[in-house]
């Protein structure tokens, strides 16, 4: 074997012991483009089932590398929500929420994001969607939605 070739097959990982990791190329769109259509690029596990969002290479549940890539209604209800006083990434106040999305994923798949809603329609359990947001300092936030 020539040093060269040696060389690339120690750069490519293939040394006895060691596991070859390759780069994966992501198959998500930006999610201000996706929230535009009602839509959120979530992974789901063939193996379990189980469902992620962000998109994941691997099962968190059962270590899988079975996932696959899968597009969902961006909708469901908030499960919980808290209002942030004071903060030192963006302008405060606004609201943070758990959202339960309407999804088949085993365990469900439970999302947090910014909530925009008002004071008065503001509690657990509404329906709301993901939506872009110009007033949201993320782009994207939850809205009101209906019930499904
Ligand atoms: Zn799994």
């Amino acid at each position: 074997m020539s040093d060269d070739s040696q060389q690339k097959k120690a750069l490519a990982g293939d040394i006895a012991g060691q596991v070859v990791i390759e780069p994966q190329t992501r198959k998500y769109e930006r999610i201000a483009d996706l929230f535009s259509e009602g839509k959120l690029d979530c992974s789901e596990c063939t193996a379990c089932g189980a469902g992620f969002y962000p998109p994941v290479d691997v099962c968190r549940t059962c270590n899988s590398s079975a996932v696959e890539p899968v597009r969902v209604e961006a909708k469901g209800n908030l499960y919980s929500y808290t209002t942030v006083a004071v903060s030192p990434t963006f302008e405060a106040p606004y609201t943070l929420g758990y959202v339960d999305l309407a999804v088949q994923f085993t365990g469900g798949l439970r999302v947090l994001g910014i909530v925009e809603l008002t004071p008065e329609a503001l509690a657990c359990d509404v329906p709301v969607r993901a939506a872009v947001s110009e007033s949201s300092p993320v782009g994207w936030s939850f809205v009101k939605g209906t019930k499904s």
